[in-house]
């Protein structure tokens, strides 16, 4: 993978996909930015880990639903750095409950987390990457986000908010040479899915075409693919990556 830009910051990236997107980019030479909300002593072993391969890595702690902590956060990236090339929004949550039974504060809450994170991580990247003319987002959506799911409101209306978001986003960055892309995963195994009964698993094999749950380097690669140079022509696109679940 051939990538003109020096360094990356992945949202949420202590573990789960995030942490996997971090080893993939610090494999192909990126300097990956680790950020995480409350687990610092996963964010160093990761540090560690990159590192200890050869790879250049930094943590960085902010909330990403927190608007100063996360400007500030980009803040401190450029001005290490210089730049920031990359971003991948990826930091995300659930609150699965069926609507009937969700409160409103369940609703917002997964949208500040999802949707309104991504928005600000996007605006500000935008801004800096504006400026150098080159810049390349990924937000990490999901399959939920363009086919629904009964228990998922909340997460569904976050993920396909962010899908049009990435778009709109995509229209503003072209201009100046930022590319808004999103990838769609379906069911990839994380603490995010472990937590789902093994017959509710089961259920969901036998509708996926490639018959299993993903595993999250494939996320990475396909992240490391849209952020790459290899994608410079793609902008505003949806990459659907579940073993063919949703096609
Ligand atoms: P995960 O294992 O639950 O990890 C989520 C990560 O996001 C954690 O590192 C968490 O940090 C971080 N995070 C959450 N809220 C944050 C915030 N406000 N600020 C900073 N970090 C925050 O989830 P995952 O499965 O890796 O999911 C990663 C992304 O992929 C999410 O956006 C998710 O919606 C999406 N996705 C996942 C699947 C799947 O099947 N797993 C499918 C489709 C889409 P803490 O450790 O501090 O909580």
């Amino acid at each position: 993978m051939k990538f003109s830009g020096k360094n990356v910051l992945i949202t949420g990236s202590s573990r789960g996909i995030g942490a996997d997107i971090a080893r993939v980019l610090a494999e192909m030479g990126l300097k990956v930015w680790i950020n995480y909300r409350s687990q610092s002593s996963l964010a160093d072993e990761l540090k560690a880990e990159i590192e200890a391969k050869g790879g250049q890595a930094a943590v960085i702690s902010f909330d990403a639903t927190d608007e100063e902590a996360f400007i500030s956060g980009i803040k401190t990236i450029i001005d290490a750095d210089g730049e920031l090339a990359y971003l991948v929004n990826n930091a995300g949550i659930t609150n699965d409950k069926l609507a009937i039974r969700m409160k409103t504060e369940e609703f917002r809450s997964v949208i500040e987390a999802n949707l309104t994170s991504a928005f600000i991580g996007s605006r500000e990247a935008l801004k800096s990457m504006s400026k150098q003319r080159f810049g390349s987002v990924v937000n990490i959506s999901s399959i939920v986000g363009e086919r629904g799911n009964a228990g998922q409101t909340n997460y569904s209306a976050s993920k396909g908010g962010m899908i049009a978001m990435t778009k709109s986003f995509a229209f503003e960055g072209a201009p100046r040479n930022v590319r808004f892309n999103c990838v769609t995963p379906g069911f990839i195994q994380t603490d995010m899915t472990h937590g789902l009964k093994e017959e509710v698993k089961e259920a969901y094999i036998k509708n996926i075409p490639l018959g299993r749950f993903g595993d999250s380097k494939e996320i990475a690669h396909a992240v490391a693919y849209l952020l790459s140079d290899y994608s410079s022509y793609i902008t505003g696109e949806i990459l659907k990556v579940n073993g063919g679940l949703y096609m």
